[in-house]
C-alpha cells in the first residue's frame, strides 16, 4: 500500500486516486511514484552487479522526485561498494529515521 499526501489540500490518502478530503485527481502523482519506484528498482540493480555509477545516477534521478527510505538503503549499499564506511552508516541511520508519511 503507498501512502501519497495530497499537494492541494495536504491529506494522507492511502492508495486513492481521487483526494479522500478535497477530491483532487492524485492520478499523476501515482505515475510519478511509480516511475520513481521503478528508478529504484534500476539503482538496486546496477548495486547487484558492481555498477557503483549507475546506481548513483538512478539513485540521484529518483531522489530528485522524492527522497525516501528507499533511496537511502540503496545508497547505504553503493557506500559500503565504495568502502565508504561512515557514508554507508550515515545512510543507513537515514533510511531508518521517521521522515516518511
Ligand atoms: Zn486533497
Amino acid at each position: 500500500m503507498r501512502s501519497l499526501i495530497c499537494p492541494v489540500c495536504r491529506a494522507t490518502n492511502k492508495d486513492a486516486v481521487i483526494c479522500r478530503r478535497c477530491r483532487a485527481d492524485l492520478s499523476l502523482l501515482h505515475e510519478l511514484d511509480d516511475y520513481r519506484i521503478a528508478l529504484v528498482e534500476r539503482a538496486r540493480g546496477a548495486v547487484a552487479v558492481g555498477d557503483v555509477e549507475g546506481a548513483k545516477d538512478w539513485l540521484a534521478e529518483a531522489e530528485r522526485i522524492r527522497p525516501g527510505s528507499d533511496t537511502e538503503r540503496v545508497a547505504a549499499l553503493v557506500a559500503l561498494l565504495e568502502r565508504d564506511f561512515a557514508g554507508a552508516w550515515h545512510h543507513y541511520r537515514l533510511a531508518f529515521s521517521p521522515r516518511e508519511p
